[in-house]
């Protein structure tokens, strides 16, 4: 059960039964504080009422002995019948007892009875003789003043009461009775006067014989001296004790000295339960009863209980929706703390209850947030170990899944393997160049005949191990980059030269080629290697560059001579020449220095091939340098009316480079340049130092617009003695060493080399030169 729930029954029950006890100790003193209410009014009211006729009827008595004490009653009494005077006094009386008729409308009749009991003087004439001697008027009203009870007057045919009073002479003797009959209607009004205690209230008279004297509520008129009222109400009226203490005491302390014995609960007249008191009238020994139905007073606390009920009820409901509304709202951060424990466990640790309450339930919010706190704080540890526990699994799987694969594929792999190799092994295995196929990581799967004939090792001696490990010679560490960039992350072919050793120690020269095999996502799956000993041919190559070294050489000495000669002809040395004779002459110095020229070439070559020229660096300033080349390229180029540019940054510094090999690079640069560009074509050449690289350099580059190099041709540019197609129409002489000399310089101190081109369009040749300058190199010669 809820906590709400259960504190709005727990209220709600002790409400109940606070109201259900209040209710009948409200209900047991309102009925018992009403009931002594009725009875305090029924006895203020009858003892009041009670009070009233006592004076009214004393009035009356009064009324009573001031007639009889009248001198003219006295007079008309002690008058003798027969006297004269009788008939006058007989006169006045008659006038006044009509007097004393006119005066009071109540008073019903009046007349005068002698001392023999008969009567003298009436308002009624006709009654004038009769015998009263032995009614209550005579025999009582010798001797006082006497009120006699109500009774039935055949005469008016109505119920009346008198007062008989003695008339008395000077010497108090009597001379005859006072009578005045009234009618009650008076009583009737005092007594029937209501306090509105119930609709059932109601007074009346009582005789001593219980007759009533005045009408009943219920029955009206019709019970006048006709009907009894023997009730215990009037028996107890008429108790000897009640009417003894009323004759001496009056009413004034009779209810605390009998207490509740003046109430009455009873049935009265009609048989109805009531609740009754009374009052006795000494005067007449009468008894006034007032009393009211009982159901009147259980109404009244009825009433009183329904408006007790109906505020109950009232607050009943108003405290039942306070209680919830309360008790929803006492309960309401307790049922926010049970919702979010309730919540879905990720909602759950989002869950932040208001700090604000400044109370024990702010005191548990903030518990709550700082323990949810810590759980969220270790479950997100836990989560984050079990997250990276489960990606160190995934991946440990993937990669068991990818080994798994791998191996399924190496031994698809190896099946097709099996037979591809056993094809390619007869294919191959004879094959004079040594070939080699790898794994990925350079691990040698199969090696052909060959690698015993070009290393000395046999094949099982390699199968398993590194390739080149057991025969090459250590790689300069950007060489291996190189190698590896290229097979490994471009994934192209290598090819190149490079010095291995045998088995036997020896060193041989081998070009390699290295390609990598890819699979259909392009990775890599062999590498198949192509080595051929080119030892020879290095051999053949090495006697050729030895062979022009020293042919240049031994040309170089007579070529001289004739330069000499030459000159010294043409300078008229020997005699004047004829025209004809200097032109041969002329023809012979030209030929001569083209043959210098190639010869120099020629040594230069050679010494670049052979690796013994001398480089020999020196701060240099490259424009001045360019400026000087310019200058001896001058006249050529103005013979061919070129437009000629030269441009150079204004931040070209210093650099440590080889003045004679820099001029070999600018001179072949522009020398093509001119030959290859028409007449009026422009030439460009420009220096520009790059700093935003990460090899820092000079940028010389020098643009035609030439005759360009045929696409075919391009790749072979730089080899040694090559020219293109279209070089050799323009230029029957050029030697194809300009370029390979360039190249060479380039690849030596650390520089490089490369053009663009389009056919019949132009060239632009692109040479950069560390700003770090050139590598010394010790040599027997520089170049020329
Ligand atoms: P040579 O110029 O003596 O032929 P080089 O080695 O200097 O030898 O040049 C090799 C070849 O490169 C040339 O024969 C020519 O085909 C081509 N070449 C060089 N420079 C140019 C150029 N500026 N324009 C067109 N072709 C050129």
């Amino acid at each position: 059960m809820k906590i709400r729930t259960k504190i709005v029954l727990i209220f709600i029950s002790v409400f109940v039964l606070l109201t259900i006890s209040s209710g009948i100790f409200v209900s047991i003193f309102t009925t018992s504080s009403i009931r002594s209410q009725v009875y305090s009014y029924l006895y203020t009211n009858v003892e009041s009422r009670a009070e009233h006729i006592r004076t009214f009827l004393n009035d009356e008595k009064t009324t009573g002995v001031v007639l009889a004490g009248a001198s003219v009653y006295r007079d008309f009494l002690k008058e003798s019948k027969t006297s004269s005077q009788y008939a006058s006094i007989k006169e006045k009386i008659n006038q006044r007892i009509k007097r004393t008729l006119d005066a009071d409308s109540s008073i019903v009749k009046v007349f005068i009875i002698d001392k023999k009991g008969v009567i003298v003087a009436s308002s009624n004439s006709l009654e004038e003789g009769k015998d009263y001697s032995n009614d209550v008027y005579f025999t009582e009203g010798k001797e006082h003043v006497y009120i006699k009870d109500m009774y039935m007057s055949p005469e008016l045919q109505k119920v009346i009461y008198g007062i008989s009073a003695p008339v008395l002479d000077d010497t108090g003797a009597l001379l005859g009775i006072s009578v005045v009959e009234y009618d009650p209607i008076d009583f009737y009004t005092i007594v029937k006067a209501v306090n509105g205690l119930g609709p059932t209230e109601e007074s009346f008279l009582i005789n001593k014989d219980k007759y009533f004297l005045t009408p009943s509520l219920f029955y009206g008129d019709s019970v006048i001296l006709k009907m009894k009222n023997d009730t215990k109400n009037a028996s107890d009226c008429f108790d000897p004790a009640q009417t003894q203490y009323v004759i001496n005491s009056g009413y004034a302390k009779l209810r605390s000295v009998l207490g509740n014995k003046v109430f009455v609960e009873s049935t009265d007249y009609r048989g109805v339960n009531i609740v009754g008191t009374h009052a006795y009238i000494p005067e007449t020994g009468w008894c006034l009863i007032t009393k009211l139905d009982k159901a009147d007073v259980i109404q009244n606390s009825d009433t009183i209980s329904l408006i007790f009920f109906l505020i109950f009820g009232g607050s009943f409901i108003v405290f039942a929706i306070s209680l919830i509304f309360i008790s929803r709202k006492a309960t309401k951060p307790i049922q926010d703390l049970s919702e979010a424990m309730k919540s879905d466990r990720d909602e759950y640790f989002n869950i932040e209850l208001s700090m604000d309450r400044k109370d024990e339930i702010g005191d548990l919010y903030r518990s709550f947030n700082k323990m949810i706190g810590s759980v969220k704080k270790s479950r997100e540890e836990i989560e984050q170990k079990v997250a990276e526990q489960t990606q160190t699994i995934i991946e440990k799987q993937k990669d068991l899944e990818e080994q798994k694969n791998a191996l399924i594929n190496v031994l698809d792999d190896s099946k097709i393997l099996v037979n591809d190799l056993a094809k390619f092994k007869l294919a191959v295995d004879n094959a004079s160049d040594l070939i080699l196929i790898t794994d990925p990581d350079g691990i040698v799967l199969y090696a052909n005949k060959a690698i015993e004939i070009i290393t000395g090792f046999k094949e099982k001696d390699t199968i398993g191990k590194k390739a080149g490990t057991l025969w090459r010679l250590p790689m300069s560490k950007p060489f291996y980059e190189e190698l590896w960039k290229t097979i490994k992350t471009e994934k192209r072919t290598y090819q190149g030269e490079i010095k291995n050793r045998k088995k036997n120690h020896e060193i041989y020269d081998s070009k390699i080629s290295i390609s990598p095999v890819l699979d259909e996502n392009n990775e890599i799956k062999f590498f198949v290697g192509i080595q051929t000993d080119i030892t020879h041919e290095k051999e053949i190559d090495r006697a050729k560059t030895e062979f022009v070294s020293l042919a240049s050489h031994q040309l170089r000495t007579p070529l001289t001579s004739i330069k000499w000669y030459t000159e010294m002809l043409l300078s008229g040395d020997g005699g004047e020449m004829t025209p004809a004779q200097k032109n041969f002459v002329n023809e012979i110095s030209d030929s001569n220095q083209r043959m210098v020229q190639l010869v120099n070439a020629l040594l230069n070559v050679s010494r670049l091939d052979m690796g013994t020229f001398a480089v020999d660096p020196e701060p240099l300033d490259i424009v001045q340098v360019a400026e000087v080349v310019i200058r001896e390229q001058e006249h050529s180029i103005n013979g061919k009316s070129q437009k000629f540019t030269f441009t150079h940054s204004d931040n070209i510094p210093t650099i440590s480079a080889d003045k004679n090999l820099v001029r070999i690079i600018l001179q072949n640069l522009l020398s093509n340049a001119n030959k290859y560009t028409p007449k009026e074509g422009s030439i460009t050449l420009s220096i520009e130092k790059i700093e935003n690289d990460p090899k820092p350099h000079l940028l010389i580059q020098c643009i035609d617009t030439g005759c360009g190099i045929p696409e075919p041709q391009k790749n072979k540019i730089f080899q040694k003695l090559f020219r293109a197609d279209n070089a050799r129409t323009i230029d029957t002489e050029g030697t194809g060493l300009g370029l390979y000399i360039i190249k060479s310089i380039l690849d030596e101190t650390g520089g490089s080399v490369k053009f663009e081109s389009a056919e019949g369009k132009g060239t632009t040749f692109t040479i950069s030169i560390p700003l770090s300058g050139m590598p010394k190199k010790d040599g027997s010669k520089g170049l020329t």
